[in-house]
Parts: C-alpha cells; structure tokens; sequence
C-alpha cells in the first residue's frame, strides 16, 4: 500500500473511491459533504436517501458506500466523524472506527485506490494534530490494508497539509 499525500479539492481526485465526512442524517452539510454533493448531483443524495430509509441513518464512526453520480471517482464511502468535545478517548475511538470503517467497505467493495479528507476537523473541531496522528495510524494498522493499493490523504487547508507533512 503506498501512502500520498495531497493538497486538493477531493471532489476532482480521480480514485476508485473517495470517503466523505458526513453527518448522521447522511442528507447533505456543510464543508466537504456539501461539495460533494453539489458536485456529485442527485444520484449520491437519493442514494443516502435509500440508505437513510433502510437503516435510518449512519451512526458516528460507521460508513456506508454509493456510487459517486458525476464525480471522477466510482464509490462515495460516507463516514460519520464524531463531534469534538474533549473526551479525548472516546472521540479518537471514533475517529480510528471511521478510517477502519471505510476501509472495510472499500475492501467488500474491490476498492484499490481510496482518498480520505480530514475527517473532523472542520465543522467537527477536532484538534487536527491529534486527528492526523489517528488517521495515519488507523490506515497502517488496518489487518486487510495489502488489499489497499494506494491510500491519499487529501488536506484543503494548508495547516492540515503541514501537519501530515510532519507525520508522513
Ligand atoms: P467535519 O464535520 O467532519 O469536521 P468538514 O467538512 O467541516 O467535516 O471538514 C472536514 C475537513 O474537510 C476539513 O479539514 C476541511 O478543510 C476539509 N474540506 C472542506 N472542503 C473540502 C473539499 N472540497 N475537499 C477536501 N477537503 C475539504
């Protein structure tokens, strides 16, 4: 598996799949959900809807995959990354469940090549330090990850990409 790191938009990343930071409700937010849905068109949303309809929703750490309407990759794996709120523990419990989540799906799914935002740390507050520690060492210790080819970390904002420029 080989690890990349990249300053970018995720919705342009051209990977079999791309994971967005969703909410609960998997209808659609702000930040990266919102652009990838905006971007993607319909097709994602009515596919949450029929997810939402099913199972009622996503909890927090868990993912659930569709396909990816307009966008270049083929699969939008939806992960739900918890809000912070200073229980350290149980927050960087959540976050691993979201990267190790994704990538289960991603391997169910013959998925190769993957893209990850920062999960959390946007609307979420997670300290970002703490979360690209998490990220990093949920990918690596991920039991299936030589089914993986490659894995991107996609950063939007330029202290994100210093920091996992630092780790990796
Ligand atoms: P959360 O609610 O999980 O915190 P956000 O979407 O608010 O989700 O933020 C998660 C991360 O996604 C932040 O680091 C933010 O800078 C980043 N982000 C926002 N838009 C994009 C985008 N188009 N592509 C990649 N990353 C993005």
């Amino acid at each position: 598996m080989i690890l990349e790191l990249l300053k970018a938009d995720i919705t342009e990343v051209e990977v079999d799949a791309i994971v967005n930071a969703a909410n609960t409700s998997l209808l659609g937010g702000g930040g990266v959900d919102g652009a990838i849905h905006r971007k993607g068109g319909k097709a994602i949303l009515d596919e949450c809807v029929q997810i939402r309809n099913k199972q009622g929703g996503c909890k927090t750490g868990e993912a659930v995959i569709t396909t990816a309407g307009n966008l270049p990759s083929q699969y939008v794996i939806h992960t739900v990354g918890p809000v912070w709120n200073g229980d350290k523990e149980e927050k960087s419990k959540l976050l691993a469940d979201c990267y190790k989540n994704s990538l289960n799906l991603a391997v169910e799914n013959g998925i190769k090549t993957i893209a990850f935002p920062n999960i959390s740390t946007g609307i979420y507050h997670f300290p970002k330090d703490k979360a690209a520690e998490i990220a990093v060492k949920a990918v690596k210790d991920f039991e299936r990850i030589s089914e993986i080819e490659k894995v991107l970390f996609v950063c939007f904002d330029d202290e994100n990409y210093q920091i996992y420029k630092n780790i990796l």
